[in-house]
């Protein structure tokens, strides 16, 4: 289906074949398996390389920024009012055109332009577990067709450990950190016990975290048939609303939002030029044996920041990584780096407590803060990491 994109093609693997694949697969009741290649990525990496390249391109990039409220002139929408959250400064920003792509937050927004906004947003939660990559034991994932539930769950590597999931749960309350609960731990060690010959219990569990789909309601049905699709829609006031939609589609998602921006107000007669463009850090022949690979065109340069060796034998973080992130990635908190920079809080989350007061040490020394801050920090992440320790 892919065409000329396709990775790779999909074979028919007969038993031996799967289990030389994947050492790990329960050989129980197993009669072969299909190969098929797919893309990973890491997301929080490729958010920052956006927001580099808007800079590249000349845009203004805020970050720790909140919206508060639409500025309206004749019912039409002029602006946001925003607060800095680091400083507590309150701002009114003019704009001709705003686009609310706040992902599962969306419908707090449309319904602040327009109390009977017709869309919704029907959040649907993920708990994936994270594992030592020994429970797989491959370069490849498995992928198991149908759960107990008719999903799929996959046992994926990455960096070094194992991923395994995911739910899929209607919630009803949006929060910035939902939590999993028993029953979807329960269900994704259930299923990977059937399928993996070591069984993975609850004190494996390296890390445990949750994002919430922001999926568009669409009446009386549940959330695994709703579709993954986006939507970009334009309120009576002007505002653009991106809503649903996936990583992979992001780029046809801001495609449309633009256009259809332009379409109302023409500032250039030019269309969206994001379908060819190459994001900052673009490297083609970038090595995922490499921990920097996620830096891609600038790993180089990290070696003018700081040592390049890891402050832990678990999770890689180093010195130059954090100043670099300061300098260079708009870092200003020890959860930033820990969690969104580097992914160490989803890959070890006991380990990266451990090695906190450490990366907040260089952190406090290259943003010129105090050791109250650094205790502070270090407080604030940790209750953090709780949430992802079983
Ligand atoms: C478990 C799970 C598995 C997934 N698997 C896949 C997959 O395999 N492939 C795929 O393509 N997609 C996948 N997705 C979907 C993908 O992750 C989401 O669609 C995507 O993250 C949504 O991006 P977004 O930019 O729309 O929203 P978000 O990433 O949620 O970003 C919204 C941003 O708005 C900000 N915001 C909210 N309110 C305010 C405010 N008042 N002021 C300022 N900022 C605000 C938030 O801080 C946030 O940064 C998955 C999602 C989950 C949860």
């Amino acid at each position: 289906m892919a065409g000329k994109l396709g990775l790779g093609p999909s074979e028919m693997l007969n038993k031996e074949e799967t289990i030389r694949q994947i050492p790990n697969v329960n050989q129980e009741q197993l009669n072969g398996g299909v190969i098929y290649h797919d893309g990973q990525f890491d997301d929080a990496r490729m958010a920052i390389s956006l927001a580099h390249t808007i800079d590249a391109k000349g845009g203004c990039v805020l970050n720790y920024m909140e919206w508060n409220a639409f500025l309206k002139e004749n019912d039409t929408i002029i602006g946001v009012q925003a607060t800095d959250v680091l400083s507590g400064e309150t701002m009114d920003i003019k704009a001709k055109i705003v686009i609310n792509a706040t992902g599962v937050f969306a419908e707090e927004l449309m319904k602040a332009d327009n109390i009977n906004a017709p869309l919704k947003i029907r959040p649907s939660q993920g708990v994936h577990l994270v594992l030592n990559r020994s429970f797989l034991n491959s370069e490849n994932a498995i992928m198991v067709p149908n759960t107990s539930d008719g999903r799929v769950l996959f046992a994926v590597p990455w960096n070094d450990h194992v991923v395994v999931g995911t739910t899929d749960t209607e919630v009803s309350e949006i929060s910035y950190e939902p939590k999993s609960t028993d029953e979807e731990i329960n269900f994704i060690l259930a299923n990977a016990e059937i399928y993996m010959t070591r069984k993975p219990t609850r004190a494996d569990v390296k890390s445990v975290y949750v994002g919430l789909r922001p999926l568009i309601s669409a009446t009386g049905k549940s959330s695994k048939a709703l579709s993954r699709k986006h939507l970009v829609d334009r309120s009576e006031s002007g505002l653009i609303n991106v809503l649903g939609g996936k990583w992979t589609t992001y780029r046809k998602m801001g495609e449309d939002a633009i256009d259809l921006a332009l379409k109302h107000e023409p500032l250039t007669d030019k269309k969206s030029g994001t379908e060819h463009l190459q994001i900052f850090g673009f490297d083609a022949a970038s090595s995922w044996e490499n921990a920097l690979h996620v830096y891609g065109s600038e790993q180089e340069k990290l070696n003018n920041y700081g040592s390049l060796e890891s402050l832990s034998d678990n999770v890689y973080i180093s010195e130059a990584q954090i100043r670099y992130g300061v300098q260079e990635e708009m870092v200003f908190t020890l959860e930033d780096m820990l969690a969104r920079r580097t992914r160490c809080l989803f890959l070890d989350a006991k380990e990266t407590v451990r090695i906190a007061p450490k990366v907040a040490e260089i952190l406090a020394d290259e943003l010129d803060k105090d050791q109250f801050w650094q205790t502070e920090q270090v407080n604030q992440f940790n209750q953090l990491a709780s949430n992802y320790i079983l």
